[in-house]
């Protein structure tokens, strides 16, 4: 007996008998055919048999969404002379390393297939890079290992097209995701795969965009020295690992009039219950300090204006600053848009030249693409969807702005500041090994993470691993991975359709 691969997430289409398929009977819902020879007519009905499941869905994600069933397959044909060739089509159920056979029965007689079926995921990714120095092979990672780990584990090809090309995009030492897009789009080849590819990008630093409101998200509070001090100027000092949004990207420090993007209009100063506007022409970035090497600058020189100075010669005097500002709050390993399908793994960070390790970066890379790949899911508890899978027993982030949909209601907002449990990262990740403490400071974790969906890429020196725990990845092989299908857990949609 054969054990076929059926690649139940891919569409009947010849682009994709390709690389180990070689037909488009491997492709989608599977045909059955049977050969009887009777001399009455007769009704013919299949069954397909499920043999083994490395995944089995649970009851409850069965009640939830229909397609997590074994479809009975519909075939029931009336042969209509001595030979009889009769058929049906079986929806097979999302999951990989599910392996089915097919009986008929005609009359007393029952056919069992001659093959098994093994489901199987394929999904297909083009490769860009930001050329960094003179080794070209360090710019993009040996994905080998966590391409084999997808494929030996959970029943996932990804492969690369074109096959073995790498495409160069320009060099940007901070980009955001408008950048990505801006830089991959007109290099992009693989739009007839689509929605099954993804753009996977591999640049040099991922700074975050922020914009922060001083005196009301930080603490705005300054002691105003008396006027013997020379008064007339406030220096104000950013919270830790927050930078102006200054010198990161040209095109962005040349915009008003070369004053940049990282001031978001007048501040104001209150000093003894009264409030003093502080026009933005007298707010500036001191750049005469930086946080390495002429980068990163987080001190603002402010000129009071006449009123608003400590009249008093001698003594302070406390007073609390407000100020929108656009900054650089920390930078990221990588990313996966959430809505496009692009995801980047970031080189370096903070203005450094070093490199992260690989093992960092595939860590981020496979982190981004479960994320991509719909985890953590979120099933079964409030902001879960109907068709998502069951939530793993270490979940934590599920309650999250970002999962109420746009425009959420007053209760729905409610709900989430009383039953936040974000724990210091933002949406739905794995806590396995890990433990969080709340503390003055934010959150605090101990142990050893022991799945890559954990929210952080290390604690302390225990790094996130690069693989799922064994509960993640056992969902992984359950989710559907067909972003043709309305319940799919992906949103691949195409770069080419963004703005
Ligand atoms: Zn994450
Ligand atoms: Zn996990």
């Amino acid at each position: 007996m054969a054990k076929l691969n059926q690649y139940v997430n891919l569409p009947r289409i010849s682009l994709f008998v390709e690389r180990g398929i070689t037909s488009l009977d491997r492709l989608g819902p599977v045909h059955f055919k049977a050969n009887f020879k009777m001399d009455d007519p007769m009704l013919a009905k299949f069954r397909t048999v499920l043999v083994s499941e490395v995944s089995p869905y649970t009851e409850t994600e069965k009640k939830r969404n229909r397609w997590y069933k074994l479809q009975e397959p519909v075939g029931m044909q009336v042969s209509e002379g001595t030979e009889m060739v009769s058929g049906t089509t079986a929806q097979l159920p999302p999951s990989g390393g599910a392996v089915y056979k097919i009986e008929t029965r005609a009359g007393d007689k029952t056919v069992e297939s001659t093959d098994e079926i093994e489901t199987w995921r394929r999904l297909f990714f083009q490769t860009f890079y930001m050329k960094h120095g003179s080794d070209p092979k360090k710019d993009v990672p040996n994905l080998k290992k966590t391409l084999d780990y997808y494929e030996k584990t959970l029943f996932v090809e990804l492969l690369e097209v074109p096959e073995g090309v790498h495409t160069e995009i320009s060099y940007l030492e901070n980009a955001t995701s408008d950048d990505l897009i801006r830089l991959v789009k007109p290099k992009y080849t693989v739009k007839d795969r689509e929605p099954w590819v993804l753009a996977l990008v591999f640049s040099n630093a991922l700074p975050v965009r922020r914009v922060i409101e001083i005196g009301v998200d930080v603490p705005g509070n300054v002691e105003l020295p008396g006027r013997l001090w020379n008064n007339a100027q406030l220096v104000f000092r950013l919270p830790k690992g927050k930078y102006a949004w200054w010198g990161i990207n040209s095109d962005h420090d040349a915009k008003n009039g070369g004053k940049g993007i990282w001031l978001r209009g007048d501040g104001r100063l209150t000093v003894d219950g009264k409030e003093f506007v502080i026009p933005k022409d007298s707010i500036d970035l001191d750049t005469s300090e930086s946080f390495r090497a002429g980068k990163g600058f987080n001190r603002l020189r402010i000129t009071l204006p006449e009123k608003a100075r400590n009249q008093n010669g001698i003594f302070s005097k406390s007073a609390s600053f407000n100020l929108k500002l656009l900054v650089a709050d920390g930078f990221s390993g990588g990313f996966a848009l959430r809505d496009e399908n692009l995801l980047t793994v970031a080189r370096t960070a903070w203005w450094r030249d070093t490199e992260n390790a690989e093992s960092e970066k595939l860590q981020v890379l496979n982190h981004e693409l479960g994320h991509k790949l719909g985890m953590v899911p979120k099933g079964g508890r409030k902001f879960g969807g109907l068709y998502e899978l069951d939530a793993p027993d270490k979940l934590y982030g599920d309650v999250d702005l970002i999962y109420a949909g746009k425009n959420p209601s007053q209760d729905v907002k409610d709900y989430v500041r009383s039953h936040d449990n974000a724990k210091g990262h933002r949406g739905a990740h794995c806590e396995r090994g890990a433990n969080g403490r709340k503390t003055d400071q934010g959150w605090e974790w101990t142990g050893n993470p022991q799945c890559t969906m954990f929210g952080a890429t290390s604690i302390e020196d225990a790094h996130s691993p690069q693989n799922f725990c064994t509960a993640c990845a056992k969902l992984l092989i359950r989710q559907n991975l067909d972003p043709a299908h309305s319940d799919a857990v992906l949103s691949f949609n195409s770069l080419l359709d963004t703005e």
